[in-house]
This record gives structure tokens, sequence and C-alpha cells, in this order.
């Protein structure tokens, strides 16, 4: 029988810090000449593997697994990976218009990441391939790639290609790759691709070169 104490023990208020700053905000600095540029390329490995054994699934040789139509899960991470690509950008991205124009895609992806699509809208490999390259000759010194912001004539093997959208946008091809088979549209001007797919046709664009003077 013992006497119960219903003592009311206030809980103390949680100490207050008044002058605790703990702001995660970094100070990024804008380095502009950062000479390991390269890294600002994300490796998308898995993002293609993955990708590819989505896309396989709707081919004519399902080789190892008869049934292997992209479940949704499958599907959102292939947003996800392409997700991680231009999330990790943003937060390195050397200009603010960098990292708003990164994060821009970041909120399409969640999106397709939240409600994904059960068919996958983007292009395929041969439309890639397909794409107009640009000529080192056509790129100026300050023209770069609106995704990683690299100038595309620092890299001495730049690959850069033109997209039939209206406005022509350039990006590198490894930058824009995974976008166009995932979303299969211009990440600048949102037009779809799709419905442009080039097949490859030997036009007579070899013939440009005229200037070949035989001595
Ligand atoms: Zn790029
Ligand atoms: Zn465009």
């Amino acid at each position: 029988m013992a006497t119960q104490y219903e003592g009311k023990f206030s809980t103390s208020p949680p100490p207050s810090h008044p002058n605790l700053t703990l702001d995660p905000t970094v100070e990024h600095n804008v380095q502009l000449t950062e000479p390991q540029s390269r890294s600002r390329r994300i490796n998308m490995d898995s993002f293609f593997s993955l990708l590819n054994r989505v896309s396989d699934s709707g081919t004519a040789t399902p080789h190892n697994n008869p049934h292997a139509t992209p479940t949704l899960p499958d599907m959102a991470n292939i947003f996800r990976l392409l997700q991680d690509q231009m999330q990790t950008l943003a937060t390195t991205a050397p200009t603010t218009e960098n990292r708003t124009f990164l994060m821009e895609l970041v909120d399409v992806l969640d999106q397709d990441i939240l409600d994904p699509p059960d068919r996958l809208q983007g292009v395929g490999q041969e439309f890639l391939d397909s794409l107009d390259r640009v000529s080192r000759k056509k790129l100026g010194e300050e023209d770069d790639c609106a995704i990683c912001k690299i100038p595309y004539l620092e890299d001495k093997y730049c690959l850069v290609v033109e997209l039939p959208c209206k406005g022509a946008h350039q990006f590198d091809l490894e930058c824009v790759g995974p976008w166009l088979r995932s979303k299969g549209t211009c990440p600048m001007c949102r037009e779809e691709m799709g419905k442009k797919k080039k097949v490859v046709v030997e036009e007579d664009e070899e013939e440009d070169d005229m200037d070949m003077i035989y001595a």
C-alpha cells in the first residue's frame, strides 16, 4: 500500500542556445578556373545498366528473363539515378544560373520518381548516335555545356551534340545522354525529341569540303 506521490515533475524547458548558429549553409567558392573540372562529369554506369535492363524487356531478346516488364520501382530508380546526376552537379554549380537550371531538372524528376510512367518516354541509343555532332571549328572558347558548364574546348576530345529542337541546343553528349534516354526531351526547352527521331541518312554533308584543292 504504498502511497503514490503523483509528483509533477516539471520538465525544465530545453535550454535555448541563443548564440548557437549551426548554419549548414556553406560558402561556395566560385572557381571558374578549377583545373580538374573533368570531375564534374558524373559516372552514369549504373544508370545505363538499369536503363538497358528495362529497355531490353521491350525487345525480342529477353534471354534470361522472359517476363521482364519494367517495374515501377525500376522506373523510379532510373529517374532517381538521373536526379542524382543533376543534384550532384548542382551542389558544385559554378554559377547561380547553372544551379537554378539543374535544380529545375531535379524538380521535374521528383515528379517522375513519385509517379513513374509505365513506359519510358526516352529516345533510343540510335537517336543519340544520329545526333548532329558539332565540330570543334564551330565552337567558341566561351561555349560551354549548360549541364556541366565546362567549356567544350577544354576537353581535347569533346563530343558535342546539337539537338533537333527549335533552339538547336547543344550539350556534351555525355551530359545530355542520360536525360535524353529517359526523358526524351531537350533539357533546356523541353521540346520532345521522340517525334523528330532521325534516321541516319547519308546526306551530302561530306561534300561540303570543297576547299580541297588538287595541286
Ligand atoms: Zn557537359
Ligand atoms: Zn532545346
